[in-house]
């Protein structure tokens, strides 16, 4: 701690909101976005705020939504003005004092998830005495990665209850009978939903732990994007050939869920989540809390570095904990700016307007639509309308990547809208080249794209197992309006 000219004492981990308006500074928040989220799935409260900031936007009260009537620059206002999307980083992680880049600094414990801070903060609340139990999640000892909720006292204890168990855990039970065996200052770490329930039991008028108000409970929450069912999930692990009773690592990074029987080596298997999409917690689907919001402290792994933890300390409690365990030696922490916040909000966001896409857009057309057509002839729909029309070869339309998924033999085929201007009835067509001959073909019609929108098309790679993989394959965009506007041949080969 250090103290500033006007008296009064900083953190060295301290934040500024400065800094946050930094990071966030360039994201391409735009019209296209706005449909899609908020136009798109029937949330939209046809403020009009949209039309009102923009030059190139009006409201459309036939259609009962925003229409893009010139260039769109991708500034991003439309979105963040708009009272239906959620920009504001509060609003996404939650409140909190400060941040850290942490990582264990104690030998004991090895096979942390990530940085091994959890269990680093239970052996120094343990060593401190400042706790006299924890709750943890286990892996049960007869049924292999399923769950089991315990009661730990011991520091030795807490180092076995290292690593992530990818399925929902009955935490709160283990919790309850600790306060029935009089345990009276439990750390209690569990899943942002987890932490919801023990917070409900405290903050509730009527709330169980407030009722008989026992015990302090030191909520450690984790950052959790998904759960998946073990009783579907398991059965499909063993169809592919794996021995769950070797696996000692599971682990979420990056969209990939990997399995490893060595912690040292590569995982023996990995799927991307799509893929395992169908095994996931349905409650999940449902939930728009990435960061555990209402913990005191909250870890994770997105936002730092591999074998580091993203840790949030939102209560005074929680903050002098994580920098009493840092001077006493058992995490070491970088300050809240080491932190990849960006890529912390993207993820908060993907779970905040998952909530959207549960629900289809409902349209009643119950409007004069000849009165408001007349309307629209007297504004001069006619200029209106060449405002659409973007000079033919003065920039690309799209921006056209690939990535190449091996393993799945799928190539991965990401086109963006970069001309400012809804593309109308956009035809696809991808095909692979052998020689002079063309082989399955691929085509579709999309019916919209909004500027700076990115459409994904995964392209089957007709490839036998064990061969390299060597392709051409051809990628082509048209438009009824503007012709063909994109081509060209993406040449698969092994690196060199
Ligand atoms: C279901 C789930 C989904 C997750 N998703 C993400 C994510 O999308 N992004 C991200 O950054 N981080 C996610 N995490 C958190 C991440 O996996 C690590 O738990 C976190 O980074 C802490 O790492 P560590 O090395 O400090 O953990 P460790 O020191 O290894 O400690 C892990 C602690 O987690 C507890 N635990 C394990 N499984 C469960 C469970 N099912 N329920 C409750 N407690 C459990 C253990 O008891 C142990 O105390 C998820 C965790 C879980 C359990
Ligand atoms: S600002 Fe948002 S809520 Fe308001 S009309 Fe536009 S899209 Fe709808
Ligand atoms: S220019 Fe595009 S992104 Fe910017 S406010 Fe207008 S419609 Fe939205
Ligand atoms: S995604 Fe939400 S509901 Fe699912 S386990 Fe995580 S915190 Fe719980």
């Amino acid at each position: 701690m250090t103290e500033n000219n006007t008296g009064r004492t900083e953190s060295p981990y301290e934040y500024s909101f400065e800094y946050i308006q930094k990071k966030l500074e360039g994201a391409k928040d735009s019209f296209g976005l706005l449909m899609k989220e908020i136009v798109r799935t029937g949330i939209c409260t046809e403020c009009a705020t949209c039309a009102a900031v923009c030059p190139v936007l009006e409201w459309d009260d036939l259609a009962g939504q925003p229409k893009l009537i010139g260039k769109c620059t991708g500034c991003g206002i439309c979105y963040n003005q708009c009272p239906r999307t959620i920009t504001d980083p509060y609003q996404l992680i939650g409140d909190f004092k400060t941040g850290y880049v942490a990582n264990t600094n104690i030998p004991e414990v090895i096979g942390g998830q990530d940085g091994g801070t959890v269990t680093s903060l239970l052996c120094y609340l343990f060593d401190e005495h400042l706790i006299d139990a924890a709750i943890v999640t286990m892996r049960d000892p007869n049924k292999p990665w399923y769950p089991t909720a315990q009661i730990i006292t011991s520091k030795d204890d807490a180092v076995k209850s290292s690593g992530s168990i990818y399925s929902h855990s009955q935490t709160v039970e283990a919790l309850m009978d600790a306060v029935r065996q009089d345990f009276r200052s439990i750390a209690f770490v569990g899943t942002p939903c987890n932490i919801d329930a023990v917070s409900k039991m405290f903050d509730s008028p009527t709330g169980m732990l407030k009722y008989f108000m026992r015990c302090h409970v030191l909520k450690i929450g984790l950052f959790c994007m998904d759960s998946f069912a073990p009783e579907a999930l398991y059965p499909f692990f063993e169809k592919e050939n794996i021995d769950l009773s070797k696996v000692v690592k599971m682990d979420i990074n990056k969209g990939k869920f990997h399995l490893y029987y060595d912690l040292q080596g590569e995982p023996v298997k990995s799927y991307t989540i799509k893929q395992l999409d169908k095994f996931k917690s349905s409650s999940c689907n449902f939930c728009t809390d990435l960061t555990a919001e209402h913990a005191d402290i909250s870890i994770g792994s997105v936002g730092s570095g591999p074998n580091k933890n993203t840790v949030f300390a939102r209560t005074g409690i929680g903050s002098e904990i994580v920098e009493d365990a840092a001077k006493k030696g058992y995490i070491k922490i970088d300050s809240f700016n080491s932190i990849n916040l960006n890529s912390v909000l993207f993820l908060a966001k993907l779970k905040k307007v998952s909530q959207y896409t549960v629900r289809k857009r409902k349209v009643f057309i119950v409007r004069d639509v000849e009165e408001k057509e007349q309307a629209r002839i007297e504004t001069g729909p006619e200029a209106d309308q060449s405002a659409v029309k973007p000079p033919l070869g003065t920039r690309k339309f799209l921006s056209v990547s690939q990535d190449l998924r091996e393993q799945d033999k799928i190539l991965n085929i990401s086109l963006t809208n970069t001309i400012g201007y809804v593309l109308e009835d956009m035809k696809i067509r991808i095909v692979t080249v052998e020689e002079l001959f063309e082989k399955k073909p691929w085509i579709t019609t999309i019916r919209e794209i909004f500027p700076f929108e990115t459409v994904e098309i995964g392209y089957p790679l007709d490839i036998p197992d064990g061969q390299p993989i060597i392709a051409n394959i051809l990628v082509e965009a048209s438009t009824e309006a503007f012709g063909k506007i994109f081509s060209r041949t993406f040449k698969l080969a092994p690196k060199e």
